[in-house]
């Protein structure tokens, strides 16, 4: 199904309800060292999937410049970080993207990259997965199935058969086999429910792709789909947001709150500003909910102990198992 790009506004003036519950249970959600420098470098994509959190698709013009990356590659040299996570959007339509690929490595980080699979048959990127082999990038790729009628579904017609196809490609080029380049896969609901824990589907997956596809790769991240930008829209268009806000609220799971994503990374926006994830980069939730601020203009240490900026979506992360962009937290 194809939903139309602009988001909705952003829920962030409703009294945050989040940071009452957390202050109940006990919980001071401050930023600890930063460990994960993420960067998203825009939104534009290939695709416009109904979940996506960042309204992301074709006619995107928020895409970073020569510039913006040239300011972080020089932050990242004097601030190494110890893991370079670089979304978008489709992260690699970015024409800076493979600088700061290099960049990453150059410095000595372990780079992933959150790519959707099917731009690899995009003109001018079928190279894509043979420079993940050379850069060893690890490679969290989109796979919210293993049936072609739900992917398409979600992510649109034809999807799931290029998904396929691209995840036969990262195999031949080492990706997800025994002892081979990392391989992860992110499955997220199709609707408003709280995705189970990996431990559950992950068996069922491995063992789908592998007897109907020959397809092989390393961990399935289950991640819940937070009502924010498209996937909010959709949510009141089909009446069911409210009821999805509660389902989130009444499962929170105090379990979760350590291994938060917020914690230990800090999220930067195309601009170059800085968010404490990449879900208040969407609702525009500057880090620490102060006036905006840019990677250039900090350093990491300065950040430790900064409270961290929440909304009401942030109960997306503490339902039931917990979800973060590296899976399940309890
Ligand atoms: S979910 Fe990913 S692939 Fe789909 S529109 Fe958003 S950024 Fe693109
Ligand atoms: S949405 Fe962001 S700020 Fe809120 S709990 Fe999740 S990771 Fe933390």
């Amino acid at each position: 199904m194809k939903m139309e790009t602009s988001p909705s506004q952003p829920d962030v003036a409703l009294p945050s309800r989040f940071a009452t519950v957390l202050a109940d249970a006990g919980f001071d959600l401050r930023r600890g060292p930063a460990r994960v420098l993420q960067i998203n470098v825009g939104k534009l994509c290939n695709q416009t999937c109904v979940h996506c959190h960042v309204g992301a698709g074709p006619g995107r013009k928020e895409v970073m410049t020569a510039e913006t990356a040239d300011r972080i590659i020089a932050w990242m040299r004097a601030y190494p970080p110890e893991l370079l996570d670089i979304t978008g959007g489709a992260p690699e339509l970015c024409p800076e993207f493979r600088r700061l690929v290099v960049a990453g490595r150059e410095v000595g980080a372990r780079v992933i990259v959150r790519c959707n699979l099917t731009v690899f048959f995009e003109a001018g990127y079928e190279d894509l997965p043979a420079f993940y082999r050379e850069q060893e990038c690890e490679v969290v790729a989109s796979l919210p199935c293993y049936t072609e009628g739900n992917v398409d579904q979600q992510r649109g017609d034809g999807v799931f058969q290029k998904s396929i196809d691209a995840l036969r490609a990262l195999n031949r080029h080492g990706f997800g086999t025994d002892g081979g380049l990392p391989l992860s896969l992110v499955y997220n609901p199709l609707g408003p429910t709280i995705a189970p824990a990996e431990s559950v589907l992950e068996p069922e997956y491995k063992k789908q792709l592998k007897d109907n596809f020959d397809i092989e790769f390393h961990r399935l991240i289950c991640i819940t789909n937070l009502p924010v930008t498209r996937f909010k829209l959709y949510l009141e268009q089909t009446g069911e947001l409210e009821a999805y806000q509660q389902l989130l609220l009444d499962s929170f799971n105090p379990a979760t709150v350590d291994g938060l994503m917020c914690r230990d990374m800090i999220n930067v926006g195309w601009e170059g500003d800085l968010f404490d994830c990449d879900f208040n980069q969407m609702v525009e939730l500057g880090l620490g909910g102060k006036a905006r601020r840019f990677l250039w203009d900090v350093t990491p240490g300065e950040l430790t102990g900064e409270t961290i900026a929440t909304g009401r979506h942030c109960f997306g992360c503490t339902a039931g198992n917990g979800a973060s962009c590296g899976g399940t937290l309890a």
